[in-house]
């Protein structure tokens, strides 16, 4: 086996442990299937390795919670420390509060932000310079909120701009957690969604990354956000209408794209094809 790395965050279980699955046959590496619960995350290894023989040799377990700066620090030194580097990143791991929970808006705002979007892209810049050339990186993003849902057409420029940076965007979601501790989002043109807005930065930042990318275009990395569908999870209570193996689907194809590929870059991919995401 050649040293190639993967890493999929959130996989102990839903769309990240299928993709874990459906990366045993395809990718010819060690993945690491992460987790923020260690005995979770062994459970969901011995769990794959169990029921796919290609998991046997390729599938470790590393702990990892995005929201701890610590914990994605002693993942980058391991993976420095063990390997050349890391062929592929599918940042999966995202929390969505129900839609009964008690819990004050402008708090689910922040806890929200602070998983999907900070969390996020505090992995991205711990790994990406880990990255090796043709690497390939998915964030999943979500079809449920897109560009437009939020109203306010200059917040919607900013995060689109040429000139956008992971800071202006992270500067745009505190300001959406500050309005919503106000509860003054809706007012200001912002989703009633926390979850929609973490992604919908998390969509603006993957643009931005491939821009950062495309500066060494050599290096040919490559990043895309994806929806993986309407999907029977956790996340969902059990109510959508795919599996996690179908979820899994456009995730893992991202991570297959042919070296120089010239498109998708950068992009909004459902059902493996370019979707409108900007307005
Ligand atoms: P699940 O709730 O089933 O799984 C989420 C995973 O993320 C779990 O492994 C969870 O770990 C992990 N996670 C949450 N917080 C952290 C953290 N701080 N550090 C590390 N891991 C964490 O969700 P899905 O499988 O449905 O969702 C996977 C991805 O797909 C998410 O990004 C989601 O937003 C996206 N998505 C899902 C859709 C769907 O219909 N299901 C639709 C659109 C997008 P733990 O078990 O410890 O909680």
């Amino acid at each position: 086996m050649t040293d190639k790395v993967a890493i999929v965050t959130g996989g102990n279980k839903g769309i990240g442990y299928a993709i874990v699955d459906k990366l045993c046959s395809i990718f010819d590496g060690i993945i690491y299937l992460t987790a923020r619960d260690e005995e979770l995350g062994l459970k969901a290894v011995q769990q794959l390795q169990e029921s796919n023989s290609d998991a046997k040799n390729k599938v470790k377990f590393h702990q990892l919670d995005i929201t701890n700066v610590e914990s994605i620090r002693r993942l980058a030194d391991y993976i420095k420390k063990t390997h050349n580097g890391l062929n592929i990143l599918i940042n999966n791991a995202a929390i969505a509060f129900k839609a009964n929970d008690v819990t004050p808006f402008g708090d689910q705002a922040e806890i929200t932000a602070q998983t999907n979007f900070f969390g996020t892209i505090n992995v991205c810049n711990a790994l990406f310079p880990l990255l090796q050339d043709h690497a390939r990186v998915v964030n999943i993003s979500s079809r449920y909120k897109m560009l437009d849902s939020i109203k306010n057409a200059e917040i919607r420029q900013n995060l689109i701009a040429p000139d956008a940076t992971i800071e202006s965007v992270s500067d745009i979601l505190s300001d959406f957690i500050k309005k919503a501790k106000q509860n003054s989002h809706e007012d200001d043109g912002y989703p009633a969604s926390a979850y929609g807005m973490s992604k919908i930065a998390l969509t603006a930042a993957t643009i931005i990354q491939q821009r950062i990318f495309d500066d060494k275009p050599h290096r040919d990395i490559v990043v895309n956000a994806c929806c993986p569908g309407y999907i029977n999870t956790d996340m969902t209570s059990n109510k959508g209408t795919g599996t996690p193996e179908q979820g899994a689907d456009t995730p893992v194809y991202l991570t297959t794209l042919e070296p120089n590929v010239k498109s998708p870059r950068g992009e909004f991919v459902a059902e493996r094809k370019i979707v409108k995401w900007k307005c």
